[in-house]
């Protein structure tokens, strides 16, 4: 059977989010069709109580199931997977540039083992009063102890390295490494996946030699309920029955069928440059660069100050170290899996209705239309599309919609500009616009400079 899997949230307690309320999600998962929700920040105190007051655990799977005593079973009702986030700090050896910090994924079977790591983590100072728990290590053989120390506790834990290619990942642009051993040291040999993150796709992380036999999962790092938020990444398993253990199974013996990934141009950190919204930046003024054109010194041309370094940059910086000079950009392993660039249908919607919220109720009417004719939105997205139009056409659907989502099904859309410094991509629906052929140099609104394009430069 194949399950549809996300595997990192966020509770209330992670900053910049409000209230999170469980029954929330309830609504939402079965819209999006996510049949297994990490249930984020597992170890922090107040959540966790909540987790264990509001579930029950399936003991044939298990995974844990919202205590509602009304609820009917139903095929629908999605399960909920313990899972945290940390933070790990370690000064870096080798490059000897300061301290690096890695948000880390850590899933869970069940309480006893949360409490034995809690227990642990406590010894080793763990800061717990955000979602994320905050650990300083001294060394990066500390940090491989510790996370030994915690796959010790239950040989189903698994422990994932998040968002791998953002500011915050192992191969983040902060104090930046090129090897998961020289952050994660001998304990990295112990894990057997990585999850993609926004910004980046299995195209761009064939570009990283020593990943090639790593599962790569995706999830959508959901700080909201929101329909634009949850399930916007996900990955579809293939196991015999529903339980952790097959979950896990999955995941490491690469037994995934489909990942569903945001357009890397997307992401917010997808190319290098300075946003707008930096000290010594006017409004508008803004540079954005691709790796043809990116300074080699990472200077800001307007500021002066260090540029936040994109992720196309970096994972062609990690290729070069790593050896891998001659993977191009549309190169894939061998061990990577099918995966499609996907738009959450709510934005597809408002993007071909012009409506700029997405919580307009005339945007909510036609979701909800479209997903009684569908089902979930995932079975939209993984159907023919010939008949997704018909059914739309069928249903009176308006042109407009049945246009926007037969774009994202074809591929035929981008985003433009791409995301970059910390600001999302904006979504051009019916144009396409390979990575290879981003040429921009932009230094402001009314003043684009275009000279290599990627082409040139691999
Ligand atoms: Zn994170
Ligand atoms: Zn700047």
């Amino acid at each position: 059977m194949k399950i549809n899997t996300d595997l990192h949230s966020h509770s209330g307690h992670s900053g910049g989010v409000g209230q999170i309320d469980i029954k929330k999600y309830l609504e939402t998962l079965p819209l999006k069709g996510i049949n297994v929700f990490g249930t984020g920040d597992c170890l922090h105190p107040e959540w966790n109580r909540y987790l264990k007051n509001s579930f029950i655990i399936n003991e044939k799977t298990s995974l844990l199931e919202f205590n509602r005593e009304s609820q009917k079973e139903s095929e629908t009702n999605p399960s909920f997977l313990l899972q945290t986030e940390i933070i790990l700090t370690s000064p870096l050896q080798k490059t000897s540039k300061g301290r690096k910090g890695v948000h880390t994924l850590i899933l869970f079977p069940n309480f006893e083992s949360i409490e034995k790591t809690t227990q642990f983590l406590e010894k080793k100072g763990m800061k717990n009063t955000i979602g994320r728990p905050f650990i300083k290590c001294s060394s990066n053989n500390e940090v491989s102890d510790t996370l030994n120390h915690i796959l010790d506790i239950d040989d189903t834990i698994e422990i994932i390295p998040a968002h791998v290619m953002t500011p915050q990942g192992v191969y983040g642009s902060i104090n930046p490494i090129n090897n998961m051993k020289d952050f994660y040291g001998e304990s990295s040999e112990r894990f057997s996946a990585v999850e993609t993150g926004l910004s980046a796709d299995p195209e761009i992380l064939s570009l990283i030699p020593e990943l090639d036999n790593m599962t790569l999962i995706s999830n959508s790092d959901a700080h909201s309920h929101n329909l634009n938020r949850v399930g916007r990444e996900f990955s579809e398993l293939e196991m015999n029955s529903l339980s952790y253990e097959n979950i896990i199974n999955a995941i490491r013996n690469n037994n995934v069928t489909l990942t569903a990934e945001f357009n890397p141009t997307e992401g917010r950190y997808f190319l290098s440059g300075h946003s707008d919204a930096k000290s010594g930046h006017s409004k508008g003024e803004y540079c954005i660069f691709s790796p043809a054109n990116t300074p080699k010194d990472h200077i800001c041309p307007i500021c002066n100050k260090k540029m936040t370094i994109g992720v196309l940059d970096r994972a062609f910086e990690i290729r070069d170290a790593q050896g891998g000079e001659d993977r191009k950009l549309g190169y894939l392993t061998k061990t990577r899996k099918p995966y499609k660039s996907l738009v959450p249908l709510i934005e597809i919607i408002a993007a071909s209705t012009n409506t700029v919220s997405i919580s307009s109720k005339k945007v909510i009417d036609i979701y909800n239309t479209i997903i009684l004719l569908f089902g979930t939105e995932i079975n939209l997205f993984t159907q023919d599309k010939k008949k997704v139009q018909q059914i739309l056409t069928d249903n009176n659907i308006s042109q407009n919609i049945i246009n926007g989502i037969s774009e994202i099904l074809d591929n035929n859309f981008s985003f433009s500009p791409p995301g970059f410094d910390g600001t999302y991509g904006k979504l051009n629906l019916g144009i396409k616009e390979d990575f290879l052929n981003i040429n921009t140099v932009k230094l402001s609104d009314n003043h684009t400079t275009t000279t290599n394009t990627l082409k040139d430069f691999i």
